[in-house]
């Protein structure tokens, strides 16, 4: 499918988007959902930030009603490999256009709860691309992985195997952004720093460019995630590898996102030039 590059900055010289997506994973009721996400709508509207609102599947109507106006992206948390058939339980993407633009693949909970693979996580890449859903890859190492030195090499791996049946140009089109998150970060209250996910970062797209990403992997959005707060946000936001946060627990409590997404403006003020102006 050929349509322009869904990401707002462009226009304002950043070569990539920066991002602060909301992964609330099992919290919230619809109605509860749909509260939370106009208030954070309301907080955090700052220029230049591309905002996306993850919510259960139970809670993607809610909150799309509640953002309408807004612009703020609503995202699935994860999509089925096939589009329909005998899989109780389960949400295809044609299901979910309508409801969500965005959708998250391969979140370490769902590789280590559901047993996904890097081949599945590929399958359903496909079938969000195929609906027009922008989809937000998940990879990281575990933290014996880290300790014995082989971060680099696992999420490369992992990078590979999702990338493997795919056109990178296609998936470039479709906006794919990878959030690198260590599993060992995630609601664990213990970040990585930000020098290493940075270098994790252009270790991601330099698989990226051996793959044939268009512009040698430059044009790859990617994201940090594990324990993001608004206290430690500056940490990841200050390197310009890094363009944004996946945000779990933070992300339920809309002050924590406001100064979250508030210092994400900041960063979109420096890239630009317009901070102080
Ligand atoms: C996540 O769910 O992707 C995540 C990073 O969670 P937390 O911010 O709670 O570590």
């Amino acid at each position: 499918m050929d349509r322009p590059r869904p990401t707002t900055l462009w226009h304002h010289g950043l070569m990539r988007p920066i991002v602060i997506a909301a992964n609330w994973k099992m919290h919230t009721t619809p109605m509860e959902a749909g509260e939370l996400a106009a208030t954070i709508a309301r907080r955090t509207r700052v220029p230049g930030v591309t905002r996306v609102i993850c919510p259960p599947f139970v809670c993607l109507a809610a909150v799309r009603d509640a953002v309408a106006g807004e612009d703020v992206a609503v995202g699935a948390q994860n999509v089925h490999h096939e589009l329909a058939g005998a899989y109780t339980g389960e949400v295809s993407a044609p299901m979910l256009v309508g409801l969500a633009s965005w959708v998250i693949v391969g979140h370490s909970e769902r590789r280590r709860d559901f047993g996904e693979t890097d081949v599945l996580i590929g399958r359903k890449l496909r079938r969000a691309v195929e609906h027009g859903l922008r989809p937000i890859l998940c990879i990281g190492e575990q933290l014996a992985e880290r300790e014995a030195g082989r971060a680099v090499e696992v999420v490369a791996g992992q990078l590979r195997g999702a990338l493997a049946e795919h056109d990178p140009a296609e998936l470039d089109r479709a906006g794919l952004v990878v959030a690198y998150e260590p599993v060992w970060a995630i609601g664990t209250g213990r970040n990585a720093r930000g020098v290493d996910a940075a270098e994790m970062a252009e270790a991601i797209r330099s698989v990226a460019a051996e793959l044939g990403w268009p512009e040698a992997g430059a044009s790859l959005p990617v994201l940090y995630g594990g324990s993001v707060t608004s206290a430690n946000i500056d940490e990841f936001l200050t390197e310009p590898a890094i363009d944004g946060a996946l945000v779990g627990g933070a992300s339920l409590k809309p002050d924590e996102m406001a100064g979250i997404v508030a210092r994400a403006g900041l960063r979109v003020e420096a890239a630009t030039g317009t901070l102080g102006s």
